[in-house]
């Protein structure tokens, strides 16, 4: 039985000011049975960490550098996450894919990156409502995670997926939990190829999951919790998506 996983991506949202507040509301409305993380703007991973003091909720970012440190202006690498605690990563959002052009061999490297340090990458896979409708899903979130399993080895059996539909991210729009299953079951596949461990590995959806969505996409067979971004910035919200994993 795996333990559901629920993700908040706050993306580039927040102040302290905003921060105190959610992270506060947040803190008093848990425990959940299931694991709980926030992945913040990196200048506010400090005063998160404080906030979560003493709660089980982890920490962690949304982004990190493939490379270990040196002249890369700009870049945060997954050593500096892990010196200040962050135990998540996500890699391969697909807004880093589209604005960044981050290819599949990047998102890879981020990913072993984050792994040598400690850091559990969450990589998402997603495709574009184009592709979707081009009949392409399973081929695109194949070889997205394909760039990832080879890259990685036998320690791909550490990462967690999220597979998030790129027409479903802030649309409103939501993959029904049929389609989001047939495809979490084509990347649990697709892992069991790879890994004795893919049994046990976290497979999130993200997508415009809210709260009266959230229990029936997490009462899918491959479906372990999800990758939320705009729910997560209310704490009414995203507490019902963690009781709804939590059951
Ligand atoms: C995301 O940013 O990963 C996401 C799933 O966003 P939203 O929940 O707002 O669709």
């Amino acid at each position: 039985m795996r333990k559901k996983l629920v993700v908040g991506n706050w993306k580039m949202n927040g102040s302290r000011a905003v921060n105190a507040q959610l992270l506060a509301g947040f803190k008093d409305s848990g425990p959940w049975n299931a694991d709980v993380v926030v992945c913040v703007p990196f200048p506010y991973i400090a005063e998160t960490a404080l906030a979560l003091t003493g709660s089980a909720t982890a920490y962690g970012a949304q982004d990190c550098s493939a490379h270990e440190q040196g002249a890369f202006t700009g870049e945060v690498s997954s050593t500096m996450l892990a010196d200040v605690g962050c135990r998540y990563v996500i890699v391969g959002h697909s807004e880093r894919r589209a604005y960044h052009a981050e290819s599949d061999q990047l998102v890879a490297d981020k990913a072993k990156a984050a792994l040598a340090h400690g850091v559990t990458p969450i990589v998402c896979v997603g495709e574009t409502r184009s592709e979707r409708e081009a009949g392409q899903t399973e081929s695109v979130v194949k070889r997205q995670l394909a760039a990832v399993i080879h890259t990685l080895g036998h320690c791909c059996g550490e990462i967690v997926v999220a597979y998030e539909p790129v027409w479903a991210i802030g649309t409103g729009l939501t993959a029904t939990p049929e389609q989001a299953q047939a495809v979490h079951a084509v990347l649990r596949a697709q892992l069991h190829a790879a890994t004795d461990r893919a049994s046990s590995m976290r497979i999130l959806y993200g997508g415009s999951v809210k709260a009266e969505n959230a229990a029936e996409l997490f009462s899918q067979a491959d479906i372990d919790g999800g990758l939320i971004g705009g729910a997560s910035l209310k704490v009414g919200d995203f507490a019902a998506i963690c009781l709804a994993a939590a059951h």
